[in-house]
């Protein structure tokens, strides 16, 4: 719940940043009322659909669809509460393809996850939720096709530091209306940034380290206006990084060294408030520590997705201990674990879920969405010695060369892989040996920027990058998202930017175009 404090920070944040014609819609058609039997002590001053509404899994049957209950008064909510929902063909509603009742959980801060099922496949839907005199603003999702599908629009993007900027880069992605946005990682950040840099704050004005916490960090990000456009306009999937719960953990290892027990009961927080504000089906709900996020979703014979989890399942970062809780450089000389190949960032049965749903799948396309940089990034040291950074791939580089090797050899039609993380735009030529200049590439790996986060120092990474001829495009001075059109015959993937993180009105402009051909890993800049 939030905290009263908060609540009144929100409201006040919320009151500055929301546009005059608020998203709130009109008053409750009569017709409704039937839905509203448990909302009677309900406060009808107060609009509990503060937080707006989203989609997830789609499928060609249905999908997810979400909101919470967070009205200022929340106290005055109780128990669960059943709250209607309508289903529309059309924007309008006046042809309504199912509406019923739908329960907000208590024991998850009265967020909905309603598994909509017996929709047609391939088309976009209207819906919206009531409580009382209440009506949320309408989203739009589409199912996903049942089996031949022409084409694709998809986002994806990561990194949303509320404190680096404003959401201007989420508002262009929902203007270019994707069927399908890919959330890739630090859709918060759990820690305060007390620089000047912070052009706006975080409530509570501390690290989120428990359930209370990560609520309100969710609840402040969802009354982004931006954010709610983006997630009113399109079904989304979505993945965790590491801010979600704390900077660099690892499965049970935190950053700060933690005993694993200690640091179980935070991921249990972070890992709950994350399903409480997330379009997840029940096949997600936390259990103790753990919730299985990684899965697959088919959008017809087009494209197989593979949404992994880089974070539950993590062996303990390389050469872990004082000084190294978090990412750090090491050389093969300095740390000889790096290599051991025992180790995983997916873990050993993720990784075979991912090698048999790779192995099984029909589309012509295969995107594995994930959290970090898989391209080798690693400079010679003077020593001679290269040196890899531990957080990414090149930190698990045995479990790095088992999936390019399956791609390679299992002949994966058409692999892609987009990620996050690091805050810079990315289109890498992946191999199984990086060493093998002349070897082809496998997998196209493509990673969209930051929304807002600041990205590392161009002058130095690039310099990097220069002894990483598999790296075909760098740049991390701007802002921004990838947007992919997708067709049986290429995927055309935009860079999309920002002119000023900081400004909530900046315009996008278009940084920079690939294409990959079917049939042909590695991204062409056009
Ligand atoms: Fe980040
Ligand atoms: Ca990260």
């Amino acid at each position: 719940m939030l905290s009263r404090r908060a609540a009144l920070r929100l409201a006040g944040a919320a009151a500055l940043a929301l546009p005059a014609a608020p998203l709130l819609a009109a008053p409750l058609p009569n017709t409704i009322r039937v839905f509203s039997s448990s909302a009677r002590q309900f406060d009808w001053r107060d609009d509990p659909f503060t937080l707006g509404v989203a989609a997830g899994a789609p499928r060609p049957d249905g999908f997810v669809l979400w909101t919470r209950l967070a009205p200022l008064s929340e106290a005055l909510l109780g128990g669960d509460r059943e709250i209607g929902y309508e289903i529309a063909d059309e924007p309008t509603f006046r042809r309504i393809a199912q509406r019923g009742l739908a329960r907000a959980e208590s024991g998850f801060a009265h967020s909905v996850h309603l598994e909509v099922r017996g929709l047609q496949p391939g088309r976009p839907y209207w819906y919206r939720f009531f409580l009382g005199p209440w009506v949320s603003v309408i989203g739009r999702a589409t199912t996903a096709p049942g089996s031949a599908a022409a084409a694709l629009r998809f986002g994806h993007c990561s990194c949303a530091n509320y404190e680096h900027g404003y959401f201007a880069a989420y508002r262009h992605l929902a203007e270019e209306e994707p069927d399908l946005v890919l959330f890739l990682g630090d859709y918060i950040y759990e820690s305060v940034d007390r620089s000047p840099a912070a052009v706006r704050h975080h409530s509570d004005g501390e690290a989120a380290t428990t359930l209370a916490l990560y609520r309100n960090r969710y609840a402040q990000y969802r009354r982004d206006p931006d954010l709610q456009r983006l997630h009113a306009t399109a079904a989304c999937l979505v993945t965790w990084d590491d801010h979600e719960v704390q900077n660099d953990y690892a499965g049970a290892w935190s950053e700060d060294l933690l005993p694993p027990r200690e640091f179980l009961k935070r991921r249990a927080a972070a890992y709950q408030a994350f399903y409480e504000h997330m379009p997840l089906p029940a096949a997600s709900r936390p259990t103790g520590d753990a919730m299985r996020i990684y899965t697959s979703v088919d959008w017809g014979d087009l494209l197989r997705i593979h949404l992994l989890d880089g974070r539950q399942y993590r062996s303990r970062g390389a050469c872990y201990g004082p000084g190294k809780g978090g990412g750090h450089v090491e050389t093969l000389q300095s740390c000889p674990e790096l290599v051991d190949p025992a180790r995983s960032l997916l873990g050993l049965e993720q990784e075979r879920w991912l090698y048999r749903g790779l192995s099984e799948s029909r589309a012509r396309w295969n995107v594995i969405a994930q959290d970090v940089l898989m391209a080798r990034m690693q400079g010679t040291r003077p020593d001679g010695q290269r040196g890899a950074w531990t957080e990414a791939w090149d930190g698990y580089p045995a479990a790095r060369t088992r999936l390019l090797t399956h791609l390679r050899d299992a002949q994966i039609a058409n692999p892609v892989v987009v990620g996050g993380d690091n805050h810079a735009f990315w289109a890498n030529d992946l191999k199984p040996d990086f060493d093998d200049e002349k070897a082809p590439a496998v997998a196209t790996e493509l990673i969209g920027g930051s929304i807002t986060s600041h990205g590392p120092d161009y002058d130095a990474t690039m310099r990097i990058a220069a002894q990483n001829p598999h790296v075909r495009f760098f740049e991390s001075r701007q802002r921004g998202y990838a947007i992919a059109d997708l067709t049986p015959a290429r995927m055309e993937t935009r860079f999309q930017v920002v002119a000023d993180a900081t400004d909530p009105a900046s315009p996008k402009a278009t940084l920079a175009r690939f294409v990959t051909e079917s049939g042909k890993a590695g991204a062409m800049l056009a």
